[in-house]
């Protein structure tokens, strides 16, 4: 079984749409949707939803109030200012209560609180799903508002998207990766077989690429790279894909621009299933370069 990782430095280059059509393509495969900040991958897939479950990003402190002397302790010592007086200047006669969303689940409240009345408890941060698609199994998640922890969640979604293709034969696991190059990229990519950074020819994309580029290699991950919309600047692509290669990074091929990839999201598919084109032929060609270099072919 292997695992590749579509990245791209930022949102908006068209990783998801690239992830779906090469979900298209493939045959036994999963594929995991860990951009789940900003989960998208289930409006062009289709998803039939099989489980859904309930995510907990960590644990959140309550006051419970028959036991608290509003003796106004935790209140001056929580310094994410979590805890709320409904008294003006704190809790001298008033007991406090915690504000969930500011609560970082540090503990100080607790330890310091003479009436051991706060407790903790697993705070619900998201949910994560498995369902069924045309193309296969696919394992996603969406993050609440405001919450963190979303490393965490990835390696959840991860490692059931694991299990799934360990128990049903899959020999493929697709990974739609956030974007930037922080936590949550650098759980998506840990122990991948290949990561594909996908990026267009503008100047911040060039800028993102090189981030990308020194987590892999950080972390010892082959990568190949994919220009997409290389046709908006043809000289800089070239010049990134000569940068590349330098850097020892092989070239994945290039996508052009073509409204058909747009009509495809508002048709809430994949490019391939629009039938036979330009662009679906060099999605086509990217696809067939990193299933090569998946099996060894390309070094
Ligand atoms: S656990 Fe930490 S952050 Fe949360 S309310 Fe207590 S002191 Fe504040
Ligand atoms: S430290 Fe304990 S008793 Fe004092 S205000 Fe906070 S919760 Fe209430």
């Amino acid at each position: 079984m292997k695992e590749m990782v579509i990245v791209s430095g930022k949102g908006g280059t068209g990783k998801t749409s690239i992830t779906a059509a090469f979900a298209a393509l493939a045959e036994n495969t999963v594929t995991v949707d860990c951009d789940v900040d900003a989960a998208d991958l289930h409006l062009v897939m289709q998803p039939e939803m099989w489980r859904e479950h309930d995510f907990s990003g960590g644990n959140k402190a309550r006051i419970l109030s028959e036991d608290c002397t509003a003796c106004g302790l935790c209140f001056e010592n929580c310094r994410f200012h979590a805890i709320i007086s409904p008294a003006p200047s704190g809790p001298a006669t008033a007991k406090p209560w915690i504000n969930p969303i500011f609560c970082e689940g540090c503990r100080v409240c607790a330890r310091i609180c003479p009436a051991g009345a706060v407790v903790f408890e697993a705070a619900k941060s998201g949910k994560w799903f498995v369902s069924k698609t045309p193309y296969g199994p696919l394992v996603h998640a969406q993050l609440g508002i405001a919450q963190g922890n979303s490393g965490k969640l990835v390696s959840l979604v991860r490692r059931e998207a694991r299990a799934i293709a360990e128990r049903d034969g899959f020999e493929l696991i697709l990974i739609d990766g956030p974007p930037g190059a922080g936590c949550p990229v650098i759980a998506s990519i840990t122990g991948a077989d290949l990561v594909l950074a996908v990026t267009e020819p503008t100047l911040s994309g060039r800028h993102d690429l090189m981030r990308i580029v020194q987590l892999t290699s950080h972390f010892q991950i082959p990568i190949m790279l994919c220009i997409n919309k290389w046709d908006i600047h043809p000289a800089l692509t070239a010049q990134m894909e000569g940068e590349a290669q330098s850097h020892g990074i092989a070239l994945a091929g290039r996508i052009r621009y073509d409204p058909l990839v747009t009509e495809a999201q508002i048709r809430k598919t994949s490019v391939p299933a629009l039938g036979s084109s330009r662009v679906g032929d060099d999605i086509r060609h990217v696809w067939q370069l990193v299933l090569s270099a998946l099996n060894g072919k390309i070094s």
